[in-house]
């Protein structure tokens, strides 16, 4: 066994003797250093196994070494040596931790020898260190040498592990990290923190970068095919993110290395997101900005790593060309405790979109912190929660398991809602029925996604109630964020065999929407089909979007609060919540939209003569008439005491007289039927929109008043 080599830097040289005696008593090798420069001169060409470190200099400041030590990537164990308090210590060993150094004590002023040599002693016992480094897989990282590195890198030691990357809103796998290890054949995987900024220091990153290319795109390729057949092609593009150093910026031949590759494995550089630290990527604006345009120009995406953390202007952050925003994960990882860092991430958030740029947060360790940043709009999410980095032959192995978990968070999601096999309720089957009729489809449906079943909340144009999950379309759509489309399912191989499509009901064309509960999990789908092959438009999928942006809203709400309880309509708030989405689609696919405004005549003259009993059988009477008249999907409300308005689509002048002339002769047969005290008499006006201001509710509510009051002036 070679006898451990301690390197000692303290200004003071009688301290730096007297550690001297202890350390060659204990067995030790020594060289005392009082100067900065010395001290790193021995460390070079020395290689000590131990370093003694003062931390108050009055020259110089130690806490500066002692994060140079980390940047060097130094495994060294670090002992301490200080008159100051013991609480800057800790402070101090906390932040060498972080940098991946090894403390493993702490001694304090004045001196005394035999607390160094049972520090000493104990290094031997790995268990016993102050602090373990962070995120160092394996626990004793050897000294490096410049030589070790380059060898590691001539003999592919630096391999690859994967860490997913998922969207906020849907769970969906958006895309990888690619991060270095080194597979050392004594010592294990060892953590980039321990050589990333050794080999920067070093000049060899750009190598080892170039090594991590050669591996990355490679893997990258062959996942996105496996994937891309596992989903039949219709999952969303995946992203492959590249660390890059900021050292690198200046390398124009690794990018041309880079983009060479692509071309050879056949992949666009649009698939590659460049990570830069931020602090890196701002050092020289200029430059920077020069080669960082020219990898947008070829097409990659750019993010700033670790934002946050640096000293980045917004300015530059404006001028720089990112695509993405990283958060650090020092921020991330605290959100429980940290006032300030929920607030800086909010800032950040806003920020990046209103810059229009995407955000990512790194470091999620907990559901509640992904919640968090779900709620805030965070665009993506990437952390041990998720999951953690990999090596290739497990992604398979995590997909699954993931897609379990997603599962059985769907079915507790769907569960809750309490909405499997309960009745037919009219406000789905009112968009049911539009869809049917506005796509001329004849069948439309809102179908929920249950263990082993598709059950049918709202079925228009069809008889059951359920089938088979692994037979339906809906199944499908629910893996994806869009509007899942098949536009002739005896073509698709997916479908051609299906017994909806070989049997009843003859499925030749599918769009669905997949339904969202508004924690995003996906529950089912709005669906239309039809036993015609058909070509979707990107305007029939906006209006699908719209429909199903509505049932979601459906979903969502307490219907208790949106009805009238006396007639069964919609009250004045349902209907209002309800109207501006109706109307906003109209005007997006340049549909018709009228309203008709009524007024009781009579209502207090009933109420008054005959009692509330009366009054109320009167209103209920008439919402009766009305339900009867209209086509359900239409919108239908008692906006006030005696007063109801009819929301319609698509509809003349002349439909509009027809309905009304339904309307009186209902009134009529009614009235008689009944006693001349409670007989039905209403006014009525209408207004059909007509310019875009007309498709704001409240323009729309005022033109049929306004007719309805001079039709009663006539
Ligand atoms: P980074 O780019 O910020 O990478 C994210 C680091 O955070 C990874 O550590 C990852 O394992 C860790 N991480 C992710 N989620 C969590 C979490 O939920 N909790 C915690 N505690 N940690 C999480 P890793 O792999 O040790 O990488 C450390 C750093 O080394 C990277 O930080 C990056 O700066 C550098 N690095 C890694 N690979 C490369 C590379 O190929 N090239 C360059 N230039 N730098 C690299
Ligand atoms: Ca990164
Ligand atoms: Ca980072």
């Amino acid at each position: 066994m070679t006898a451990s080599k301690l390197l000692i830097l303290d200004d003071d040289e009688l301290t730096g003797q007297t550690i001297r005696n202890v350390a060659e008593f204990a067995g030790m090798q020594v060289v005392v250093s009082t100067l900065p420069s010395d001290f790193f001169e021995h460390l070079a060409h020395w290689q000590p196994t131990h370093i003694a470190l003062d931390l108050v200099m009055p020259e110089m400041d130690g806490v500066q070494i002692l994060a140079q030590l980390g940047e060097m990537a130094i495994t060294a164990k670090i002992i301490i040596t200080s008159g100051v308090g013991q609480q800057v210590l800790q402070a101090a060993a906390r932040s060498a931790a972080a940098h991946g150094l090894n403390i493993i004590g702490i001694l304090p002023k004045p001196f005394n020898p035999r607390a160094f040599r049972e520090l000493v002693d104990i290094t031997s016992s790995e268990s016993h260190l102050l602090l373990e480094p962070q995120q160092n897989q394996h626990k004793s990282v050897p000294a490096l040498s410049v030589n070790d590195l380059v060898m590691a890198i001539e003999q592919r030691q630096i391999t690859i592990a994967l860490q997913p990357k998922i969207e906020c809103s849907s769970a969906a796998l958006v895309g990888f990290e690619v991060l270095a290890r080194w597979d050392h054949p004594q010592f294990g995987t060892i953590a980039p923190d321990h050589f990333i900024s050794f080999a920067e220091h070093n000049q060899l990153i750009d190598s080892l970068t170039q090594l991590i290319f050669s591996q990355a795109l490679p893997w990258f390729k062959g996942f996105l095919t496996q994937y891309q057949r596992d989903t039949s092609q219709r999952a969303q593009p995946l992203l492959c993110s590249l660390n890059i150093s900021a050292l690198s910026l200046q390398n124009l031949s690794l990018f041309n290395q880079l983009e060479a590759l692509c071309i050879a494995h056949e992949i666009t550089p649009e698939h590659f997101m460049l990570e830069l630290t931020e602090t890196g990527a701002m050092e020289d604006p200029v430059a920077s900005l020069d080669i960082l345009t020219r990898l947008r120009m070829k097409g990659f995406q750019l993010s700033i790593d670790d934002f946050g953390t640096g000293f980045s202007s917004m300015l530059q952050l404006v001028r720089m060309p990112f695509c993405e925003v990283k958060i650090d994960k020092s921020f991330v990882m605290t959100v429980q405790e940290s006032r300030e860092s929920r607030l800086v991430i909010k800032a950040i958030i806003d920020l990046a979109h209103s810059l229009g740029m995407l955000v990512i947060a790194e470091g999620i360790e907990d559901q509640s912190t992904l919640d968090f940043l779900q709620q805030l709009g965070c665009d993506k999410a990437q952390g041990f929660f998720i999951g953690k980095p990999m090596r290739a032959e497990l992604i398979e192995d995590w997909l699954a398991k993931r897609h379990l978990h997603i599962e059985q968070q769907r079915l507790h999601k769907l569960h809750a809602l309490n909405i499997l096999d309960t009745p037919a309720e009219n406000r789905y089957d009112r968009i049911t029925r539009l869809a049917r009729r506005l796509f001329k489809v004849p069948i439309s449906l809102v179908s929920f996604i249950d263990e082993d079943r598709q059950w049918f909340k709202s079925k228009c144009g069809l008889d059951v109630n359920q089938t088979l999950r692994q037979h339906a379309f809906c199944n499908h759509t629910i893996e994806h964020d869009e509007p899942f489309i098949v536009s002739d399912a005896t073509q698709d191989p997916l479908f051609v065999n299906n017994p909806l499509v070989t049997g009843m009901p003859f499925i030749r064309f599918y769009a669905g929407f997949p339904l969202k509960a508004p924690t995003g999990e996906r529950l089912g789908s709005l669906c239309i089909i039809d036993d015609k092959p058909r070509f979707f438009s990107d305007q029939d999928r906006a209006l699908l979007i719209e429909l199903g942006n509505m049932v979601e809203e459906e979903i969502a709400t307490n219907q208790l609060l949106a009805e009238d309880h006396l007639t069964g309509l919609l009250n004045r708030r349902g209907f209002e919540s309800r109207a501006e989405p109706f109307l906003q689609l109209c005007l997006s696919q340049q549909l018709s939209a009228s309203l008709i405004y009524f007024d009781l005549n009579n209502f207090k003259a009933i109420n008054d003569s005959q009692g509330h009993q009366a009054g109320d059988a009167a209103l209920q009477e008439f919402a009766t008439l009305l339900t009867d008249t209209f086509r359900d999907s239409d919108l239908l409300s008692r906006v006030g005491g005696d007063e109801f308005v009819v929301l319609m689509i698509n509809q003349t002048t002349s439909d509009i007289r027809q309905v009304m002339d339904r309307l009186k002769s209902a009134i009529k047969r009614y009235n008689d039927s009944v006693g001349e005290d409670i007989k039905l008499s209403f006014s009525y006006g209408f207004a059909i929109a007509e310019t875009p201001q007309d498709f704001e509710l409240q323009q729309l509510y005022m033109l049929a008043d306004e007719a309805m009051y001079q039709s009663k002036r006539q």
